[in-house]
């Protein structure tokens, strides 16, 4: 059998390529009400989550305080669950917030990875700028970059063209990539190879989906690190990609904890 047919034999499945990290909302426990109540145990006791629903501007004054003095405990009297499909390369960094976080990861010994591979967007900032510096690490769209090296007179057209050449380049050499090593990987499955062994050669790129479950508290903590927002206090620069799931959970942590959102927004995105 020639190495084409060979490899011909074991591509079973069609690679799929996409550009987002997708979050849903499994569930959620607790409000702005609760996180307040917890506040006012000493005071309230048991009767603090009836004053929280009765008198929402004491919800919103004592959410300011907390949040404004970083006393964060009340923070974690709620929770989260979210069901994240992210890029490998994603979670080697999500999986670095430890505190008031649960993971459960899909298994890659007991079943076979499905063949979807992370490729750019177009409009991704990826070319390094000038002066490109580690810690404060700064992007160029590929249509800013070629913006930069066009004819002025000409820019428009030709630098559009250019920026679509580059992408065209970049994408295919990474498509490439995966389809040469996710077609190993099923050769190595089809020689009844141990699964945790054969998904060795794996790009990082492949999609892996992990339960994510956390509390107002340590979602803070992870937004104000994964969320590169010019309003932030303490300004960061994060990885693309984390930064799209971590947009998307702030959306609904913003749904189910208005007040608690518009707060840790207000005091400049620092954690509590
Ligand atoms: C832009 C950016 C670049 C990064 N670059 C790198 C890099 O080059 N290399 C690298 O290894 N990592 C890097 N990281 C990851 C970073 O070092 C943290 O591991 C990650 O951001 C998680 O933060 P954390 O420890 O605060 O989160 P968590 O583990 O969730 O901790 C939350 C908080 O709990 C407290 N805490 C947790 N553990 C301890 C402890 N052991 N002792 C005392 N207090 C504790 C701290 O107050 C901490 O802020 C980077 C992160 C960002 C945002």
């Amino acid at each position: 059998m020639t190495p084409s047919q060979q490899s011909k034999l074991f591509v079973r499945f069609n690679v799929e390529f996409k550009s987002s990290v997708d979050v849903t909302l499994i569930q959620s426990m607790g409000s702005d009400a609760m996180l307040a109540s917890a506040a006012w145990v000493s005071t309230s006791a048991q009767q603090g989550l009836r004053r929280a629903v009765e008198n929402p501007d004491d919800v919103r004054g004592v959410i300011n305080y907390l949040i404004k003095h970083r006393h964060g405990t009340p923070f974690e009297h709620s929770a989260m669950t979210f069901c994240v499909k992210a890029p490998i390369f994603v979670w080697r960094e999500w999986h670095r917030h430890r505190i008031g976080f649960s993971y459960n990861e899909e298994s890659a010994r007991y079943k076979q990875l499905d063949p979807v591979f992370y490729i750019p967007a177009r409009d991704r900032p990826m070319v390094k700028v000038d002066g490109w510096k580690p810690g404060r690490p700064k992007f160029l769209t590929l249509d800013q970059s070629m913006a930069l090296v066009t004819d002025m007179e000409h820019f428009g057209d030709i630098a559009e063209a250019a920026a679509d050449q580059k992408y065209d380049e970049i994408v295919s050499d990474m498509k490439q990539g995966y389809k040469d090593e996710y077609a190993r990987y099923e050769r190595q499955l089809s020689r009844q190879l141990d699964p945790g062994l054969a998904r060795d050669c794996l790009p990082v790129g492949i999609y892996s989906s992990c339960w994510v479950t956390c509390n107002p508290r340590s979602l803070m903590s992870f937004l104000s690190l994964r969320v590169g927002s010019e309003e932030a206090t303490f300004r960061s620069y994060p990885l693309h990609e984390i930064e799209l799931g971590a947009l998307a959970c702030e959306e609904m942590f913003k749904q189910g904890w208005p007040i608690t959102h518009a707060a840790f927004v207000l005091n400049g995105r620092v954690a509590p």
